[in-house]
């Protein structure tokens, strides 16, 4: 064993070592753990009384894994205006105070408004005023409608005339000139005037996430979408990740998964059974502990809140609407089949319960004409699941993964859309564990809040934002929460052999939490304090003893 450059004491240790669960000290050498112990003497041969850090009682953990969010988006998120106002005229002040710092002609972003609280939609004429000069976009706090100034409109030809769009709607006034309000998919239109966006931009944004997500106890995520489609944000969208690295600014390692949209044929030799991907064979597993990629993103379906998921019978209080997919049946079967032949892990985003049949029954014919061993592949959300398919995924290997924070933030609405016959369908995670099936803990940040502990709450207490109980039986312990926000997450990019728990041999990946949050009250959770985040060996937020 090497002489440890740093040797943490006095600590209480959650391991995710379900043999060892609590240790007092750990060793660090060279960015690997090498030494775990109850009593740091066993550790402390030739290590320098300088690099020896007393923890005083904090807790220690592995550091924190959020196996599905959007960091460009939120990093961009973090420039844009904040529009979660109470009313539209401090809405409008809001905008015009951007616009006074914004170079003539430039765009304004702003996110967050609810017109539930704001009493109406911003106006398009009312945005013409305050900021006559910019280009003005701001988004509902939903993301499934946005509002534009008429600049805007004039850039997309909208300026008097509404035209029909395929899964959105433009709307307008009684006389039929557009209000600015663009519904659904007619948001594309403002997304394709914006993106791509320069990779300086995108290396801005990954660098300023990356520092939110330390103060967090974040030492790892899983970006849930690059390189196309409409959630990447461009096609060289990686580059910005190596340059952020190249720079010192990649705060936390990261997996890349790619969006479905950047893969297209290829012509290997037919032996290779690579009929699609991304260019030089580059798929799954490609990278290192500190950048590499990670499953193909296939989106199957849409939003529960939205009602736009795809269901097997019709939302509550709707008597024909059941959402739909997001493409066709076959051609949706076809490129998970062909990802996974090519070599890839597949990340299916499925919300409702018949678009979970969808990718279970993709994986299951993967698997049956292509077999491999342990492909991994994934539900994303997994959102209102039959009891079946929490059986079948558990029999075919396939991990749902949830996102706990949506109980408060989005739970509400979810409850509303499913009726009270389909509640115990959603965001399953009790009857996952019972399954055999690992959890993992994720945020869909910029979806809801991404900080690890106010996810790791919501798993425990499971209550939505009007206090109402959000399918309390799949309620799970702040032992297993944390466990799904460590070593889950890291099994869920199948990287659990170097990351996830606090082991010798395993990246020195370290949170230090105020109190224990396995020991704490339940409703104390969100509360803790990260007081130190340690990436690699290396103090990379707060401070230590
Ligand atoms: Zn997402």
């Amino acid at each position: 064993m090497y002489a440890p450059d740093l040797l943490i004491v006095n600590a209480r240790v959650r391991t995710m070592n379900p043999v060892r669960p609590l240790a007092a000290a750990v060793a660090v050498s060279a960015g690997r753990i090498v030494g775990v112990a109850h009593d740091a003497r066993d550790l402390a041969d030739g290590v320098p009384p300088g690099n020896v850090v007393d923890l005083k009682g904090a807790t220690l953990i592995p550091g924190f894994h959020d196996a599905h969010n959007h960091m460009v988006g939120y990093g961009l998120s973090l420039a844009e205006v904040d529009l979660r106002v109470g009313t539209l005229d401090e809405l409008y002040d809001r905008v015009a105070e951007r616009a006074a710092d914004t170079p003539f002609g430039g765009w304004i972003v702003g996110a967050g408004y609810d017109q539930t609280r704001t009493g109406a939609h911003p106006d398009r004429d009312a945005l013409d005023r305050v900021a006559p000069d910019h280009r003005v976009w701001l988004k509902h706090t939903s993301s499934h409608m946005c509002v534009v100034n008429s600049p805007v409109l004039c850039d997309l030809g909208l300026d008097a005339v509404a035209p029909p769009v395929d899964g959105g709607r433009i709307a307008t006034d009684p006389a039929g000139r557009p209000t600015g309000l663009l519904e659904e998919r007619a948001q594309e239109l403002v997304g394709n005037l914006t993106r791509p966006y320069p990779l300086a931009t995108l290396t801005d944004a990954v660098a300023v996430a990356g520092q939110r997500y330390l103060s967090e106890g974040l030492t790892s995520v899983t970006e849930a979408g690059v390189g196309g489609g409409w959630i990447g944000q461009s096609p060289v969208e990686l580059a910005a990740y190596t340059a952020a690295r190249e720079q010192g600014r990649l705060a936390v390692r990261t997996e890349l998964m790619v969006v479905s949209d950047a893969f297209h044929p290829l012509a290997a030799h037919p032996a290779d059974g690579i009929a699609t991907g991304i260019d030089l064979g580059l798929r799954t597993g490609f990278g290192d502990d500190w950048l590499r990629l990670g499953p193909m993103k296939i989106f199957t379906d849409g939003s529960l809140v939205g009602r736009t998921a795809g269901m097997s019978a019709p939302f509550h209080g709707d008597d024909f609407n059941r959402g739909y997919l997001q493409a066709d049946a076959e051609q949706l079967t076809r490129a998970i089949i062909a990802a996974h032949r090519a070599g890839w892990r597949v990340a299916a985003h499925a919300i409702g319960d018949r678009a979970i049949d969808l990718a279970l029954d993709a994986f299951d014919a993967a698997a049956r004409r292509y077999p491999r061993p342990d492909p991994r592949h994934r539900i994303e959300h997994f959102a209102a699941a039959r009891p079946d398919q929490v059986a079948r995924a558990a029999a075919l290997g396939v991990l749902p993964v949830g996102q706990g924070r949506f109980a408060t933030e989005l739970g509400d609405g979810m409850l509303a859309a499913v009726g009270p016959d389909r509640q115990s369908w959603l965001y399953r995670q009790r009857s996952l564990l019972d399954a055999g099936i690992v959890l993992a803990g994720s945020s869909d940040r910029p979806v809801a809040s991404g900080a690890p502990l106010l996810g790791m709450h919501d798993m425990v207490n499971r209550r939505t934002a009007s206090g109402a109980p959000f399918n309390p039986a799949e309620a799970v312990t702040a032992a297993a929460a944390l466990r799904a926000y460590t070593w889950g997450s890291a099994y869920a990019s199948q990287a659990e052999q170097m990351k996830g728990s606090v082991e010798v041999g395993k990246l020195a990946d370290f949170a230090v939490l105020s109190e224990d949050p396995v020991a704490v009250s339940p409703g104390r959770i969100a509360g803790l304090e990260v007081i130190a985040t340690i990436v690699d060996g290396q103090l990379r937020y707060g401070t230590l003893g």
